[in-house]
C-alpha cells in the first residue's frame, strides 16, 4: 500500500455531519447581509505578496511571521496566501473602480491562511465572514457595521458577547501620541521584552496589543492615545457611541485596544467573550481611511470587520448545545435492477418537487435483502421508507413506510407523484 497523505497541520476538513452547521450559519449570514443591503464579493485566494506588506503593514505580527508566501516557479512573481481579505477588498475596488458612483457595501466569507500555532480557535486555515463599507466617511456606517455583527450574534442566539471600542484618531494624533509612548517605554526600557524592544521604534503602538503578562503593568500606565485625539476624532467616536446606545448596544471604551494591522484610523473594536479561553475575540475591525491610497488608490473613507467563523461555531456549540442535524425525508428500497428502472425517475420527481431522498446503492449484481435495507434506511435518520417492490410496481404503486412513526404504510400512485410529493416534504431540511 502506498504511504498515507495526511491534512498540513492546523488545516482541517470540515465534514458532514459538521458542514451542515457551517452551512446553516452561511444561511443566517447570507440573509442578513442582505437586511443590511450588502452585497458579496469573491476575491482571489492568492494575491501579490506586496498587497499586504503595504496593506495589512510592514510591522504586524502577519506579515512579520505568519504569511505563507512563496514564488510562483514559472514567472518569478511574489505570491501569498491571503491571510486576510480587507487589502484584497480594496485592492479589487481601487481596480475596478468600484466607489466611483458613491459608496459600496461589500460582505465575503472564505479561507484566511496564518502560519501559526495551533490550537483551539487558531488554526493555519481558518475561515473568515468579513464586511467592509467603502466610500462613507460618517460614524453611521461605523455605527451600522457594529450593529451588523451584534445583529448576527443575536440571531444566531449567542450570549456573553462584550463590544470594546477605541479611537485610534488621524495619523497626526497618532505621532503626538507615539512620541509620548516611546518616551514612557524608553524609561522603562529594563521592563520591556524583546517584542517590545524590537518595536519600541518601528511600531511602538504595537506593544500596546502585546499578550505577555508581565508587560501590563508597563502597558497599563502608558500614555493614552484617547487622550491626544483632537475634536473631530473625539466627536467621531461620540457618535458611534451614541448610536449604539441609542440602539440597545453595549459597549465599553478599552484605550489599549490598537488590533493587530497597521491600516486603522478612527474607531476600532472588538466583540469578545471569555468562554473560548485565550481565543476569545470573536471579531475585529475598524475605520481604515487610510488604506486605499497605500494600495495607490485616491482617498477613499472604509470601515470593516473580520470574524473568525471557527470561533462563532465553537461559541454556538458551547451555549446552544447540540444542533439537529439534517436527514433526508426519504430512504428509496430498491429489491432489484428491474425496480431500480422505475424508481429511478420517480426519485426525480420528488427531487423536483423539493424532496430530498436518499437511493439505495447496490452492485452490479443486486441490492441486498429488504433487511439489510432496512437497517440502511433507519441509519439515515429518513423520515420514510419507500418501496418499490415488485407488487406494488405492478400495480404502478409505491409503498409509502413511516420509519418514525408506528410504522404506518400507504400505497401511492406513481402517475400521481406530484400530488403526495409535498406529504414527504420535512419543513426544515437543515437546523
Ligand atoms: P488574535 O488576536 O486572536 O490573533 P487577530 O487580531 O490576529 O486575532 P484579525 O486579524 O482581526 O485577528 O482577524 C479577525 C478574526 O479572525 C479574529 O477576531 C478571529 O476571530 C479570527 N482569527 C484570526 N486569526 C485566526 C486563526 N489563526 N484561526 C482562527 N481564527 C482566527
Ligand atoms: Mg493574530
Amino acid at each position: 500500500m502506498a504511504d498515507k497523505l495526511n491534512a498540513v497541520k492546523g488545516m482541517n476538513d470540515i465534514l458532514p455531519p459538521e458542514s451542515a452547521r457551517w452551512e446553516a450559519l452561511e444561511q443566517t449570514v447570507r440573509e442578513l447581509m442582505g437586511r443590511y443591503a450588502y452585497r458579496n464579493i469573491r476575491t482571489p485566494i492568492v494575491e501579490p505578496t506586496a498587497l499586504f506588506v503595504r496593506g495589512t503593514g510592514q510591522t504586524t505580527d502577519i506579515v512579520e511571521k505568519e504569511m505563507y508566501s512563496f514564488e510562483d516557479r514559472l514567472n518569478g512573481e511574489q505570491l501569498t496566501l491571503r491571510p486576510e481579505n480587507t487589502p484584497g477588498v480594496a485592492r479589487a475596488a481601487i481596480e475596478h473602480n468600484l466607489t466611483y458612483d458613491g459608496g459600496k457595501r461589500l460582505w465575503y466569507t472564505g479561507p484566511m491562511f496564518r502560519h501559526e500555532r495551533p490550537q483551539r480557535g487558531r488554526y493555519r486555515q481558518f475561515y473568515q465572514l468579513g464586511a467592509e463599507a467603502l466610500g462613507f466617511s460618517g460614524p453611521e456606517v461605523d455605527a451600522e457595521l457594529m450593529l451588523l455583527a451584534h445583529d448576527l450574534f443575536q440571531t444566531l442566539g449567542l450570549r456573553n458577547i462584550r463590544v470594546e471600542l477605541n479611537s485610534l484618531g488621524v495619523p497626526a494624533e497618532r505621532q503626538a501620541h507615539r512620541a509620548a509612548l516611546i518616551t514612557h517605554f524608553r524609561q522603562n526600557a529594563d521592563l520591556l521584552d524583546a517584542d517590545a524592544q524590537r518595536r519600541l521604534e518601528s511600531n511602538p503602538l504595537r506593544i500596546l496589543d502585546t499578550k505577555n503578562p508581565a508587560m501590563q503593568p508597563l502597558v497599563e500606565a502608558a500614555p493614552r492615545l484617547l487622550d491626544y485625539l483632537g475634536d473631530a476624532s473625539r466627536r467621531h467616536l461620540e457618535v458611534v457611541q451614541s448610536l449604539l446606545t441609542a440602539c440597545g448596544v453595549a459597549w465599553t471604551i478599552n484605550p489599549r485596544l490598537v488590533r493587530g494591522l497597521d491600516y486603522y484610523s478612527h474607531t476600532v473594536f472588538e466583540f469578545i467573550t471569555s468562554e473560548l479561553g485565550a481565543q476569545g475575540t470573536l471579531c475585529g475591525g475598524g475605520r481604515y481611511d487610510g488604506l486605499f491610497e497605500v494600495l495607490g488608490g485616491k482617498p477613499t473613507p472604509a470601515v470593516g470587520w473580520g470574524m473568525g467563523m471557527e470561533r462563532v461555531l465553537e461559541l454556538l456549540k458551547e451555549q446552544a448545545g447540540v444542533t439537529a442535524l439534517p436527514v433526508p425525508d426519504a430512504y428509496a428500497v430498491i429489491p432489484d435492477a428491474v425496480a431500480l428502472a422505475h424508481a429511478m425517475p420517480v426519485l426525480q420527481h420528488l427531487r423536483a418537487a423539493g424532496v430530498s431522498v436518499q437511493m439505495h446503492a447496490g452492485t452490479l449484481d443486486g441490492f441486498g435483502s429488504f433487511k439489510s435495507q432496512f437497517k440502511k434506511a433507519d441509519a439515515s435518520g429518513a423520515a420514510n421508507a419507500l418501496i418499490f417492490g415488485a407488487d406494488e410496481l405492478a400495480r404502478g404503486e409505491v409503498t409509502v413506510k413511516a420509519l418514525r412513526e408506528g410504522g404506518t404504510q400507504t400505497s401511492r400512485l406513481l402517475s400521481e407523484v406530484a400530488t403526495w410529493a409535498t406529504t414527504l416534504q420535512s419543513s426544515a431540511p437543515y437546523i
